[in-house]
């Protein structure tokens, strides 16, 4: 008998030289991808990246790529941080994996727990690992109505969440989600999942300032407590700054005044840091830098810079105290919950992000720099709108500046925009009429200044063309 490895290893070593088009055409064969229009995709081919170092990508084709969305809103302290591969190289060879429920745990996982716990905010002092946001998402959803439950008011189910929100893609997370394309396929929300509009100025609060329209926008959520019953809310759930949504930035004054509703009415508000948790708004969690309390966080992307996959939800000890006291056990947990290389790759990433003071390289340097070099685009004929919250930003592409008038939805100028980007060597994302960037925190002022010039030059190619295509 022959030895398969044998026979494996030259076919591998050969597959790794494919050309772009043979790799796009195996893509294309066997590949359904997330969140992707297969057909489409197939005709015309899949970009194929093959490596990175820093903020920038290459693809097959040779092309240098500035990274402004950090993979997926995920590699905070950019690629090739050789501090991280050691840390998944050096558990791999110690201990690949163990796992947490049978009344064991593994030293990365308690090493982790305690280092999220003490950069958090102090009311957190425990975690539940998952393996993604989503399944944090999940998880939290399952807590909080078996918290109320523990406290013996079972009927405290209801969770409000908000239109246009991003939570994730399994039935929890996308049914906790705002995304209507979203609920329509595969039966959401499940029960007991509301919502309630977004904090977007633009679309609901024109005519109003904006300090005021936070208050409104909050406002909304009292009256949907009052309209289900305070006493069947278990929990409110929000992003401090909306991600997947455009970047949505809400009014100063939202958060706090979601904090005093909540308060008011004793349900459980969740932050979900998944975007801008580990150092994204200039704090360690964008709750800090949004002003509220939250009883729960859920947490994943940044946690490991996307290095490999990890979730969670930080768990107040408000929160904990009933669960550890009253709730027994909970029926609840994932193969791969507090995963010991991935919770060693996290350590590392946490220890890196503390040793470069990203945290504060983002709210004290290169975030204020990048807020002042975002207002300059406000002069661009194409530009209603540019903000930023630490090293998150988004451009409202309009018509008329002056009146914020939209270009019609089906002209796609996002999309339009976007392709600009791809042929110009820059990743920047299309949230309908929201060019929206979250570069990677080891950004420097002078990759600033590169990355301002390749948007320039893509929005007057955008400009060009929809004066050309008698747009404008
Ligand atoms: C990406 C994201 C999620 C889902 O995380 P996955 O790891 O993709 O499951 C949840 N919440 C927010 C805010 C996100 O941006």
């Amino acid at each position: 008998m022959q030895d398969p490895i044998v026979i494996q290893a030259p076919a591998l070593a050969q597959k790794a030289q494919r050309s772009t088009r043979e790799w796009q055409q195996a893509d294309a064969a066997h590949f359904l991808h997330p969140f992707t229009d297969s057909k489409a995709l197939a005709a015309k081919g899949s970009r194929i990246i093959t490596k990175a170092e820093n903020i920038y990508l290459w693809d097959s084709e040779g092309h240098k790529i500035l990274d402004a969305m950090s993979g997926l809103w995920c590699v905070n302290v950019g690629y090739g941080q050789p501090s991280l591969v050691e840390a998944a190289t050096r558990q791999l060879q110690q201990l690949p994996f163990y796992n947490a429920f049978f009344q064991t745990a593994t030293p990365p996982a308690i090493e982790l727990a305690e280092l999220l716990a003490e950069v958090s905010p102090p009311q957190f002092q425990h975690v539940f690992f998952a393996g993604s946001g989503s399944e944090g998402n999940d998880t939290v959803v399952r807590m909080v109505r078996h918290y109320w439950a523990s406290l013996g008011q079972p009927e405290r189910q209801v969770i409000i969440s908000r239109e246009n929100a991003y939570h994730g893609s399994t039935m929890a997370g996308a049914s906790l989600g705002g995304m209507r394309y979203m609920h329509a396929q595969g039966g959401l929300p499940i029960p007991g999942i509301t919502h309630i509009p977004q904090p977007y100025w633009v679309e609901h609060g024109q005519g109003m300032d904006k300090d005021t329209f936070g208050k409104v926008a909050a406002g909304w959520l009292e009256a949907k407590i009052l309209e289900v019953g305070p006493e069947k809310v278990a929990a409110f759930i929000g992003e401090p700054v909306q991600g997947a949504g455009g970047v949505i930035i809400p009014p100063a004054t939202y958060w706090p005044e979601i904090q005093r509703i909540c308060d008011k009415y004793g349900i459980l508000l969740v932050s979900d840091e998944v975007i801008c948790g580990f150092g994204r708004t200039g704090a360690w969690f964008g709750c800090e830098t949004q002003g509220s309390r939250p009883d729960l966080m859920t947490f994943a992307k940044g946690v490991t810079s996307g290095y490999i996959p990890l979730g969670g939800v930080m768990v107040s000890e408000r929160v904990a105290k009933v669960l550890i006291e009253q709730g027994g056990e909970f029926e609840h947990g994932f193969t791969y919950s507090g995963h010991p290389v991935a919770a060693a790759v996290a350590v590392a990433n946490i220890r890196l992000i503390q040793k470069l003071r990203l945290v504060e390289h983002v709210r004290d340097d290169v975030g204020p720099y990048l807020a002042q070099q975002f207002a300059t685009l406000k002069d661009h004929p194409l530009v209603g709108d540019a903000e930023t919250c630490g090293l998150m930003g988004a451009l409202l592409l309009v018509k008329d500046p002056a009146t914020l008038t939209p270009f019609p939805a089906e002209l796609e100028i996002g999309m339009v925009c976007r392709g600009h980007c791809f042929g110009n060597g820059l990743i920047m994302r299309a949230v309908g009429n929201r060019m929206i960037i979250a570069p990677p925190l080891v950004m420097t002022r002078a990759q600033v200044d590169e990355m301002m010039a390749l948007i320039r030059r893509c929005l007057d190619l955008t400009l060009a063309d929809a004066r050309s295509k008698g747009w404008l």
